[in-house]
């Protein structure tokens, strides 16, 4: 071999050499946070540091949720290599609400696509509040989402099965599923909320009117209002969060419970629209996707690296957990977690 070319060739296999180690040293720059050590002392900083906050107040427009001990304060991160990190309560068990959205929406697209949740449902922020109807009317019932009340609905009410059973069958499934354990129904919750819903049956049948429902407008708000009053403790909506984040393969029992395509299409939705009409707000402090639900319970997504939830029933004005909102803030900013802190290449 000649000087020359052999010169070259040292010099291209010193400068891969020298890239692999930068890129791996930048790698480790942003993941070294994620040690055990580090987790552990996070979480529990953040239970510290906010387990006395009292602002907020329990949702009470459903009477049950009034009831429910505002001090429950249980935060569960869950990387995707399966490692359960919990402090505070992580046993007491409160209604999923709205975070349920996420987990039919994400089975809609399992089912029929990604096209058809944006054809027949659509998947833009209202900039309106959870059960606006005026956004409806504005929209015709088009340009709405599967986090909101009406495109949850009619989520609901596109899920596969031909009667009311089977769609709640699947729907039960789906979300035990993305748990890791059998899920079950909080009956006092569902009944204060099923018998005073005329709000959201008034939305499912203005959808209907607009052609935007795809099954009995009473008996897909009954399922929604059944979905809605799951009972999850905030171990297990932070293992459904890391199977977000560990694209649609639950890390703890392992089982594939979507295609990483679907959570490739759910994940902007929660950016966009995931905390009401504080979505934007949320986003920009944090870069995460996130769901709440007004039972009290907050879920956020580190795509690849780990789900996280805090339940605590005191909300804020548009709904969300106040305490949650600042524990997986805290957490998010302290481990360098927000995938739009980027580090430049050098
Ligand atoms: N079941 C509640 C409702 O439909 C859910 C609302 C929420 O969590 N934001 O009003």
């Amino acid at each position: 071999m000649n000087t020359f070319i052999f010169e070259k060739q040292m010099k291209i296999f010193l400068a891969t050499l020298i890239s692999v180690f930068f890129i791996s040293g930048n790698v480790f720059a942003q993941k070294n946070l994620l040690t055990k050590e580090n987790i552990t002392t996070v979480v529990k900083e953040a239970y510290e540091k906010y387990k006395n906050v009292t602002d907020g107040k329990n949702a009470d427009y459903i009477k049950e949720l009034a009831t429910v001990d505002p001090n429950i304060f249980g935060i569960a991160l869950v990387t995707t290599d399966g490692q359960v990190y919990t402090m505070g309560d992580v046993e007491s068990m409160v209604s999923i609400q709205s975070v349920s959205k996420v987990f039919t929406m994400a089975k809609v697209i399992e089912e029929q696509g990604y096209q058809a949740l944006q054809d027949k449902i659509g998947v833009d922020a209202t900039g309106e509040v959870f059960n606006s109807i005026t956004a409806i009317e504005r929209m015709k019932g088009k340009e709405i989402n599967p986090l909101v009340n009406p495109g949850a609905i009619a989520a609901t009410s596109l899920i596969n099965g031909s009667d009311s059973a089977s769609k709640w069958a699947s729907i039960l499934q789906v979300h035990s599923d993305f748990a890791g354990r059998e899920l079950s129904l909080n009956m006092p919750v569902y009944i204060s909320e099923a018998g005073d819903n005329l709000r959201n049956q008034a939305i499912a049948h203005l959808l209907l009117a607009y052609g935007r429902m795809y099954f009995d407008p009473v008996q897909a708000t009954d399922i929604y209002t059944k979905q809605c009053a799951i009972n999850v403790n905030a171990k297990d909506a932070g293992i459904m969060a890391a199977t977000l984040a560990n694209g649609g393969v639950n890390p703890v029992t392992k089982k594939v419970v979507v295609s990483p395509e679907t959570v490739m299409y759910t994940l902007p939705v929660m950016s966009t629209a995931g905390l009401y009409d504080d979505s934007g707000i949320w986003f920009y402090h944090t870069g995460v996707p996130a769901k709440s639900g007004v039972g009290g319970c907050l879920i956020a997504v580190v795509p690849g690296q780990f789900g996280i939830a805090v339940i605590s029933p005191p909300l804020d004005k548009a709904g969300n957990s106040v305490k949650g909102q600042l524990a997986i803030e805290y957490i998010v900013d302290q481990l360098n977690a927000d995938p739009y802190l980027i580090q430049p290449s050098k």
